[in-house]
């Protein structure tokens, strides 16, 4: 597989300021310049695939190809076992048009209502995809208990009512470089890393 190496010129395909955040920070050690579609008033693309990956995939495509640039996208979303796996990749679209995540908490809260299993899986697909059209997906899940009420006001979207497994604080009680260290995303980015940023 390709690499991914000093001064390539790669695009963030998601116009989520949270997302890109924690992935820009994830990729600023490795000399690569990060633009971001948002900033690129790129379109975006209907998520129409049936998966985290093939969501990842179609979105990192459509900036690939409006840009001529290789692109990466981030999918992700919270699977509750007590809901069948919902929300899932529907997880943004809880919070709404207004993308109000305090509405979008709430219900799977009142969702879940005296479920004994508490648990919460976030999960993160990062997908790359190059303008001849080779692509790479990676995906990292990360267990959590959800907790209510919700707790702490960094980081973005369901942060407040995820406590991960083994520790005391929500993700949006935590320090963001602790986050970044231990997250679904981290996890996800790790397996990219080892495939396209590490010298082979
Ligand atoms: P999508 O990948 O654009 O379909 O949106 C995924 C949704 O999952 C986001 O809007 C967030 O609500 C949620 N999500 C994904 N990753 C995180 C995270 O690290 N913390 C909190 N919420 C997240």
């Amino acid at each position: 597989m390709r690499k991914l190496n000093p001064g390539d010129k790669l695009v963030l395909a998601t116009h989520n300021a949270g997302k890109y955040r924690e992935n820009a920070d994830l990729l600023a050690p490795y000399g690569l310049e990060v633009l971001s579609a948002g900033d690129l008033g790129l379109p975006e693309p209907e998520e129409t695939g049936s998966t985290y990956s093939e969501n990842a995939v179609l979105k990192a495509k459509a900036a690939c190809e409006a840009t001529g640039l290789a692109a990466i996208a981030d999918d992700s979303g919270l699977d509750v076992p007590a809901l069948g796996g919902k929300p899932g990749i529907h997880t943004a679209r809880w919070a709404g048009p207004e993308r109000d995540f305090k509405l979008a908490m709430e219900k799977v809260h009142r969702e879940l209502g005296e479920a004994t299993d508490r648990r919460g899986f976030f999960v993160c697909n990062l997908s790359v995809v190059w303008p001849d059209g080779e692509t790479a997906s990676f995906e990292g899940r990360m267990e959590g208990s959800l907790v209510w009420p919700p707790r702490g006001d960094i980081g973005f979207g369901f942060d407040p009512m995820f406590q991960p497994k083994g520790y005391d604080l929500t993700f949006a009680e935590m320090d963001p470089a602790k986050k970044h260290a231990i997250s679904h995303r981290a996890l996800a980015f790790a397996q990219l890393k080892k495939a396209l940023l590490e010298a082979a």
